[in-house]
């Protein structure tokens, strides 16, 4: 039986010291694996509408673009800064120490459009709520925010109340 864990490995000590970092190349090289992660995450959005596929720079693109040519929707990538060739729309969020800033073309949701945002790993959800706060500027209504994984204890969830989230495995 397919199980996403065995296709994530940890890495101790990445980037930095102290950190286990879940690494999902082993998922990417897998054709059938891709297929099935791409099926499940189809599973729990269920029969809703979707005209756009958000993917968070940079893993969060993989599985995004895969969504997206299945729900027939545009694949959408938020980068960070000077990425991004066309104007942009940006939004700035805290990290630990300090401040980072996502990016978005200024044309690529257009008000009123469904929109799915997609990320490999939810872990203190700032990233994902700043991409959340691009859309909703740029007038997408957010119908579902999901994830291969949520490192739970860091509660990222607490930051995405808002909205739907689902993700294929908790730690
Ligand atoms: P957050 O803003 O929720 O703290 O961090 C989420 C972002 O950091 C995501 O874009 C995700 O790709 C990245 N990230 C954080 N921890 C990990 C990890 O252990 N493995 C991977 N692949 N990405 C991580």
């Amino acid at each position: 039986m397919f199980k996403i864990q065995d296709y994530i490995r940890d890495i101790q000590n990445f980037p930095k010291p102290g950190i286990v970092y879940k690494d999902i190349t082993p998922l990417l090289q897998d054709p059938v694996a891709a297929r099935k992660t791409t099926d499940a995450l189809l599973e729990t959005l269920g029969d809703v509408k979707v005209d756009k596929v958000v993917g968070i720079e940079s893993r969060g693109f993989f599985f995004a673009t895969l969504l997206a040519e299945r729900l027939n929707a545009g694949f959408i990538p938020i980068r960070k800064p000077g990425k991004l060739p066309y104007e942009t729309f940006s939004e700035s969020y805290s990290l630990e120490y300090g401040e980072d800033v996502l990016e978005i073309h200024c044309d690529a949701i257009k008000p009123g459009e469904k929109v799915l945002l997609h990320d490999d790993v939810l872990a203190t959800g700032g990233t994902a709520e700043a991409a959340c706060k691009l859309i909703e500027k740029m007038g997408g209504e957010i119908v579902q925010c999901n994830f291969l994984m949520d490192l739970d204890f860091l509660k990222g969830k607490e930051k995405l109340k808002k909205y739907k989230v689902a993700s294929l495995l908790t730690v």
